[in-house]
């Protein structure tokens, strides 16, 4: 069976992921596009998806019979509205972080999946599927023993004038939020943030670097280092300390040069690069599973509960170096 699926936004990864649905995965076909620009969606049709039909809004889009499975990646404040469409037109949703803009809206997803009594959600957190943070979770069961602490970073070369210091939780950490809670298979208590002296390279809006404390109910205290003007490249570090020894994220592939009397490897300079298999491994499974009609990925709750964290970092923001709680709900039987 071919899965017949639609885009909702068809942006930078709205395009992106119909580039890999058409051109590199199996058992999917984009076969509707939506966007509130319509000259974008018509721009994917005419380069990627000869056969889609333009829909004027992603609610017709979701209701159409010939739409299987949603694509959600427009605009983050959109997400939650679509979300609850296709919850309620039963239809598996694939949908880019973040779920929902509010904790509350992501709680109203989860009620609503819970009411309908099965997954149609996959929240678009594709470190998961990332290979080097599953030999990571792997070495950790194996090898480390119990975990102590997290020592990471997030390091940008440069961000948009319009990126401002909130934005370093809600678009940046959102990502270690939710691997953090998936590797250690562990839940958080506090978030607490300190602010290092700033760069000169960030504006007047961003204060860059940040140093963000989360710290887990079993007690493993995570620090993750962001800074979004470092320079000179895109830098995701991971260190793991256990109590029978440490383990380190593996670097992405480079060759090693020697010459000029230098030994260099290359250094990434953004996110697609560093992370396209696992965009790739993420949406397959996504098909594979929408097909099946089971939903195993990222799930509501996981959107639910990066939404909660994240709240509780901006908070933290706004009270520098105060431990702020993190507290919510029992976990519904269905994400168990
Ligand atoms: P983008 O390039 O701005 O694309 C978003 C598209 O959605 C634009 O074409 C926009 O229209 C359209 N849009 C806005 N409101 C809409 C609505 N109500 N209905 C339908 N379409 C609407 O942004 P992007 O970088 O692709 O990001 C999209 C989402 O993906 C964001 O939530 C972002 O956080 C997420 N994302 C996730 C990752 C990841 O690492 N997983 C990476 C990148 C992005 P206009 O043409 O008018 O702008």
């Amino acid at each position: 069976m071919t899965l017949r699926m639609g885009v909702i936004g068809t942006g930078m990864i709205g395009r992106d992921h119909t580039r890999r649905i058409q051109q590199v995965l199996t058992g999917a076909e984009i076969v509707a596009l939506s966007d509130v620009n319509l000259e974008g969606a018509r721009a994917v049709k005419a380069d990627l998806a000869p056969n889609a039909e333009i829909f004027e809004t992603g609610q017709a889009l979701i209701a159409s019979d010939k739409v299987d499975a949603v694509l959600v990646t427009s605009w983050g404040d959109t997400h939650e509205d679509y979300v609850l469409a296709a919850i309620a037109a039963g239809k598996p949703v694939f949908c880019e972080k973040p779920l929902a803009t509010t904790a509350r809206g992501a709680k109203g997803i989860v009620d609503a999946e819970v009411a309908h009594g099965k997954r149609l959600v996959q929240v678009g957190f594709m470190r998961r599927f990332d290979q080097g943070y599953n030999l990571l979770k792997q070495t950790l069961e194996n090898e480390l023993g119990t975990p102590l602490m997290v020592h990471a970073a997030h390091r940008n070369p440069t961000v948009p004038d319009a990126y401002v210091t909130p934005m370093a939780i809600h678009d940046t950490l959102i990502h270690e939020i939710d691997t953090f809670r998936w590797l250690l298979g562990d839940d958080y208590v506090s978030a607490r943030v300190i602010f290092p002296r700033k760069t000169k390279h960030a504006h007047a809006g961003l204060a860059d670097p940040q140093i963000v404390t989360l710290v887990t109910t079993r007690g493993v205290v995570i620090n993750t280092e962001i800074f979004v003007n470092c320079r000179y490249g895109y830098d995701i570090q991971c260190q793991i300390v256990g109590e029978e020894g440490a383990a380190y994220l593996p670097e992405p592939m480079a060759v090693t040069m020697r010459k000029n009397a230098r030994r260099e490897n290359a250094i990434l300079t953004d996110w697609k690069g560093r992370f396209v298999a696992a965009f790739d491994t993420e949406m397959q499974a996504f098909i594979d599973e929408a097909a099946n009609g089971t939903i195993s990925g990222p799930s509501s709750w996981d959107g639910y509960m990066a939404a909660v964290t994240s709240d509780a970092c901006v908070k933290a923001q706004e009270n520098e170096g105060a431990a702020i709680d993190i507290t919510y709900p029992d976990r519904p039987a269905l994400y168990n």
